[in-house]
């Protein structure tokens, strides 16, 4: 897509300035009112915070929102019905709702440098829905990540809205013991496939994918079959907000993603795009797939945006990456097997086999110990995908909290000992978490 400096779709006034009250002037959320109000919900919710804190999270997709953004989520934007677009709204009223949807889309066109941004999908599953009805009709041929190869549901499931109304085909990965070493996409048969196949879209990006993707070469063979190219980038755009990966953005037509993995903002979607699409896009998230935009999410997301601009986020970026290249050794050294041989991401997934677990007795072992990561069916896994071979562990969470190569080195430990099914050590997991609270009193 072109890269732009500014959205040309949006148009503004400066809003004007509103005086508040003084009530307005000190109001903030208070959780006290749902401890009085509702202490079984209150204490649920507690006890749920209690838990992130005291366990280690290794879920990929996971991390901990700045007390910032979860203000903003906790905010009376909450309450407000702005169907449509800043200035083009279906309700009234929305003058300062506006303000905050306006910055959340400069914010995003600023940060990763694409002409139009969509901030209002409800999630990334949301996102993928509207690009593909902004691009395709029901019945075209769609180019993807085949599932068991790390595609996400969205990517031409048959249980998903993908896989019933799209006509999916499926690239994967090179198997263990190819030339490359295993598991990094064949874009040898991403082309033969879209010579064969001659979709009208193909989608790169994935669900555990630990490498670079080659979305220069991805855009390559879209041209030559003349193919919307799709970016998933769900789980990697923080990285590239950070600069700390290769950016999707000059060379796909879309590119879709989540605000809450790497990037640390509220659970929601986002949507890039050239001037062109812009239109188009917009029209298929709102009115086609989605009503009224969630705007305390979108506020949300707008300071996670500010947030990631910083030289601080740049520099976490970074760290996550480091954290987990270290952390692949080091599983590698207790003995797992990690795919591609290592990582470029935040992501890292492991045959936990030559330890003499399955990927499910895996995550549950790690789970008695206070270890929080998932089971992972790797490619060309011989085990069904509910038993797995694998595992599939992230460093956003930890990088948020502080942790740095000193940790990751205690960690991989940690997860070899939870195989062995070691007594006693979801104390010690606590205490280790204990040093570093996501949300310090
Ligand atoms: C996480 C993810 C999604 C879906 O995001 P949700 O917010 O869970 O809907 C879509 N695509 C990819 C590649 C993902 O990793």
């Amino acid at each position: 897509m072109p890269v732009a400096e500014t959205s040309p779709s949006y148009r503004w006034e400066v809003p004007p300035s509103t005086p508040l009250r003084p009530a307005a002037q000190t109001w903030q959320p208070d959780f006290d009112a749902l401890r009085r109000q509702d202490p079984e919900l209150a204490g649920a919710l507690l006890a749920e915070l209690e838990r992130q804190s005291t366990t280690l999270q290794l879920i990929a997709g996971e991390n901990f929102t700045s007390s910032a953004v979860l203000a903003a989520l906790g905010s009376p934007l909450a309450n407000k019905y702005a169907e449509g677009y800043p200035s083009r709204r279906h309700h009234s009223g929305c003058e300062l709702v506006d303000v905050a949807e306006r910055l959340a889309v400069e914010r995003a066109t600023g940060l990763f440098g694409a002409a139009h941004a969509n901030v209002q999908p409800y999630s990334g599953s949301s996102a993928v829905l509207a690009a593909y009805a902004a691009l395709l009709v029901p019945g075209d041929k769609v180019l993807a990540m085949a599932l068991p190869h790390g595609g996400h549901l969205t990517h031409g499931s048959q249980a998903n809205f993908s896989g019933r109304w799209f006509r999916f085909v499926g690239y994967g990965v090179t198997p263990p013991g190819a030339p490359d070493g295993g598991g990094l996409i064949d874009y040898d048969q991403v082309r033969a496939l879209a010579r064969e196949h001659r979709p009208k879209a193909i989608v790169c990006g994935a669900i555990a994918y630990p490498r670079h993707i080659d979305y220069r070469l991805f855009r390559e063979i879209a041209d030559e079959v003349d193919a919307y190219l799709i970016v998933d980038a769900a789980h990697t755009l923080g990285l590239v907000a950070g600069g700390a990966a290769p950016s999707p953005v000059p060379y796909a037509d879309v590119v879709c993603a989540t605000t809450h993995k790497v990037l640390r903002g509220p659970r929601g979607g986002l949507i890039l795009c050239g001037a062109d699409l812009a239109q188009r896009i917009d029209r298929a998230v709102f009115p086609f797939s989605q009503g009224g935009p969630h705007l305390h999410s979108i506020a949300a997301k707008a300071a996670a945006f500010a947030e990631a601009a910083t030289p601080a986020f740049a520099a976490y970026a970074h760290q996550v990456v480091a954290n987990a290249r270290l952390l692949a050794d080091a599983l590698a050294a207790e003995g797992m097997t990690i795919t591609t041989g290592g990582t470029d991401t935040h992501l890292i997934t492991a045959d936990v086999t030559p330890l003499g677990v399955t990927g499910v007795q895996a995550r549950g072992r790690c789970a008695a110990a206070g270890i929080v990561l998932d089971k992972y069916a790797l490619p060309y896994d011989p085990q069904p995908s509910d038993i797995a071979s694998g595992i599939r562990i992230g460093t956003a969470a930890v990088t948020t909290q502080g942790m740095a190569e000193p940790e990751m080195s205690q960690v991989a430990p940690l997860i070899a000992r939870a195989l062995r099914e070691e007594q006693g050590l979801a104390a010690e997991v606590a205490r280790f978490v204990g040093g570093f609270p996501p949300y310090p009193a």
